[in-house]
């Protein structure tokens, strides 16, 4: 059944009575107004002109005079109890003056079967769809509460073997997924239509009859009557479910306090009915105000108890019970405008749909069994090893390996994915071969700079002997012991014997070497070394020291020259512009050719407008010459405003002010090169600390150097190489401290840098300056 999507359904009934105010009730002919003349007589009763008639009219869904209960059910309830079935929350409520035939509508007569309301048929209808609807499995509970003078009562706690609960224990209560309850009301299961009649009954029994002036046997209190109904699909293996509720309310009499003549307890419990009646009032009315926030439900417990049933979420049907005779046309009115508030409340029902946590994983697991399966099918199909369970064979393994192999070296295309399995073991063979080929670099370096590994002792003993320094530094780990410069050691004279030993060592070494180009290269500039080593211990231990002080001093990097050491960093420096550097080195080159070329242009122009300004002065000189010879004559004829000048005043005023122009134009031009010439400065520092920074790590990492200083002297080199002094680093001692901060980050920051983005050249004629290389 398809929920009611837009206002509640609002429907009158009235009670059937011989005496049926035919002149001030009119039920027009669609079935759906109802017309209400009243005349109000006036508070003096002599003043008999001056009673007004006054009319109503109300549209509602339907007005329902002198039909059945079935057809009332049918035409009212039904699709309510069907959609409850589906998952949405449903409410019909019936309100009206007490005697108005509210519980004749809800629960009907329980001695006649015809005469029965919409609670047992509703009751039958549930059961016979659970019977029809065996695609799904239904669970339905029942409860019954009835609301006395703002006190819950649970009208099904004396069934046998259930505890009493004080009424105080019962609560109304809200939980987020849950939403309305009533903590204490017991919930009893009911698998039959005979066993929820069972129940209802039981309740009927327990209700609180109250005399009455008008209905000895009307009800004093507000019952609901709520199935909880709950279904599973039994077809589909889904986690999903939907519950429902399917409130089925009757509220106490909606009469005036003064009419019913009420006293003591009677009067306490109309205080009471009307209190919450005008509660219910205020939350309808607050619900037909779309654009409200806040409506008071927790004003009173039925309101709170009817939170998620009226309008809202769930499809809701109020019936307006009324009586047809004159003598109660007020409380008919009064029911009436009530309803056709309550006509005003949305509606927009929802399914309430559930997913259960543990269905859910019974379902994924099955899911993921299923396919397993079908990827084994897949893989057996396409002749592929079964990867989803098995671990690879030792073939396998072996397989993979010489793929990696053929691949790092060149053979191999592409390594074709076959499966996870597979994808990780190339991973893990990528991993073996780097650490091989770590290994093998790191003996190579041994071998060429004489470092040992610490468990090798015999080898330590023997080249510490060689070596003429005797502190060694940790490079990776502890791993390695490197010999530390020698800048300023003093070599003792009998160690000289030892030091032919080492050379003798060294010459091995060097034949030992292998043909890959960076050991090469090593071996080259290790060799270079070797020969200032050799020529070096001829001399006594003073002079040799002096003698390495003078040969130091004359190299530009300041950087010992020794067997033992890494390569003087000028000599890297060169091979690094040469290999790895040599883009950066070309975008550093080409930046200062462009700076150069700004530069020239920049001293020209500052040339010409020097020479401009000189004229301008020359020229500006012989003008005052020439009226002072001329004195105060009045030679200067006005013809038409302007001035007429006689030469050579005339042609030397020209030439002022052609070169005033000119000295603007040159100095406009001059002013922009400047400019570019400061930008082109900035990129070729910013090439310079990007490209020192990178043969810093490169330096440190192809001759395992420890952490230290950058050489500053070869800083200075490259300054000036470029022309740069009289910039504040390094001629400027003050600045240093700032420039070195400085180049830290930059190194800090390029050694995370991503890429470099060579310099554009202007094209002639463009003012464009290059952009900036990405070194940030
Ligand atoms: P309420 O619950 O509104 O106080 P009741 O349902 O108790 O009123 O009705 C009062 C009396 O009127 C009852 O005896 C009931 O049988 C009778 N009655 C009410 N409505 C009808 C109806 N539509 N047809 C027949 N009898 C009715
Ligand atoms: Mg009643």
């Amino acid at each position: 059944m398809k929920a009611h999507s837009g206002e509640v359904g609002v429907f009158v009934r009235i009670r059937p009575t011989a005496n049926f105010a035919q002149d001030l009730i009119q039920c027009l002919p669609d079935g759906q107004t109802v017309n209400v003349h009243h005349r109000k007589n006036s508070r003096k009763p002599l003043d008999t002109k001056k009673s007004q008639l006054s009319s109503w009219s109300f549209q509602l869904e339907g007005v329902l005079r002198d039909v059945s209960q079935e057809e009332f059910y049918t035409r009212v309830c039904r699709w309510v109890v069907l959609g409850a079935l589906d998952g949405y929350n449903g409410t019909v409520m019936c309100f009206g003056q007490t005697g108005a035939g509210k519980t004749y509508t809800m629960t009907g007569s329980t001695e006649s079967y015809k005469q029965r309301g919409i609670i047992p048929r509703a009751l039958q209808e549930v059961f016979q769809e659970v019977e029809i609807r065996t695609e799904h499995a239904f669970t339905v509970y029942l409860s019954y509460l009835e609301i006395y003078n703002e006190t819950l009562v649970d009208l099904l706690s004396s069934l046998p073997g259930l505890p009493r609960p004080s009424p105080h224990a019962m609560l109304v209560m809200e939980e987020p997924g849950r939403g309305v309850f009533v903590r204490g009301l017991s919930l009893h299961p009911v698998h039959s239509e005979e066993e929820a009649l069972n129940l209802l009954f039981e309740g009927e029994m327990n209700r609180i009859i109250g005399s009455h002036a008008l209905n000895r046997n009307s009800s004093r209190s507000h019952c609901i009557f709520t199935l909880h109904i709950e279904s599973r699909s039994r077809t589909l293996t889904d986690a999903k479910y939907v519950t429902s509720k399917l409130n089925l309310v009757d509220l106490a009499g909606s009469e005036r306090l003064g009419k019913t003549g009420s006293e003591g307890q009677m009067f306490k419990e109309a205080v009471y009915i009307n209190r919450s009646l005008s509660f219910l009032e205020q939350a309808i009315l607050a619900l037909g105000e779309r654009r409200r926030e806040h409506v008071p439900f927790r004003q009173s417990k039925l309101t709170h108890a009817l939170k998620d049933s009226l309008g809202g979420n769930c499809n809701t049907v109020l019936v307006a019970n009324i009586c047809g005779e004159a003598a109660q046309i007020e409380e008919t009115l009064s029911t009436l405008r009530f309803a056709g508030r309550m006509k005003c409340v949305r509606t927009d029902p929802v399914v309430n749909e559930h997913t259960d946590p543990a269905a859910q994983i019974k379902k994924l697991e099955k899911e993921v069994q299923k396919l397993k399966e079908e990827l084994s099918i897949s893989n057996t199909l396409a002749n592929r090893p079964d990867s989803t369970s098995k671990p690879l064979s030792e073939a396998q393994q072996a397989e993979i390996q010489s793929q990696v192999q053929s691949y790092l070296e060149g053979n191999l295309e592409e390594i074709n994915i076959i499966s996870v399995r597979q994808i990780q073991a190339v991973f893990a063979q990528f991993k073996l071969a780097l650490q091989e080929q770590e290994q093998r670099l790191k003996a190579e370096l041994c071998q060429m700079y004489n470092l040992v590994e610490k468990d090798q002792h015999a080898d330590t003993a023997d080249v510490k002997e060689c070596n003429t320094r005797d502190v060694s530094e940790d490079v990776e780990a502890g791993c390695f012991e490197v010999p530390q410069s020698t800048k300023n050691a003093h070599r003792p004279s009998s160690t000289k014997a030892k030091t032919k030993k080492c050379r003798e060592k060294q010459n091995q070494n060097k034949r030992q070497g292998d043909g890959s180009p960076v050991s090469r290269k090593r071996l080259e500039s290790a060799s270079r070394s070797k020969l200032n080593c050799v020529q070096a211990p001829e001399k006594e231990p003073e002079a040799d020291t002096e003698s390495q002080d003078t040969q130091e001093s004359q190299l530009p990097g300041n950087v010992p020259l020794h067997p033992d050491s890494p390569p003087p960093k000028e000599e890297a420096f060169e091979d690094f512009k040469l290999g790895q550097g040599s883009k950066l080195n070309s975008i550093l080159k080409e930046n200062k050719a462009v700076l150069l070329e700004r530069r020239s242009l920049l001293r020209q122009l500052t040339e010409e407008v020097n020479t401009v300004k000189k004229d301008i002065d020359c020229t500006a000189t012989s003008i005052q010459q020439h009226r002072e010879l001329r004195g105060d004559q009045g030679q200067y004829l006005v013809l038409e405003g302007e001035p007429l000048l006689q030469e050579p005043d005339a042609s030397l005023l020209m030439r002022l002010r052609e070169l005033k122009a000119l000295y603007r134009q040159r100095y406009e031009v001059l002013r922009d090169i400047k400019a570019e010439v400061n930008y082109c400065q900035h990129l070729v520092d910013q090439c310079r600390v990007r490209l020192l920074s990178e043969f810093e790590i490169w330096y440190k990492k192809s001759f395992m150097v420890p952490e230290e200083e950058l050489d500053v002297t070869m800083k200075k080199s490259l300054r000036q190489e470029e022309g740069m002094e009289g910039r504040p680093f390094p001629d400027n001692p003050s600045s240093e401290s700032f420039y070195n901060a400085r180049y830290r980050m930059m190194k800090r920051r390029n050694s995370r840098a991503l890429g470099f983005t060579p310099v554009q050249r202007n094209s002639p004629g463009q003012r464009r300056f290059p952009p900036i290389p990405l070194v940030s």
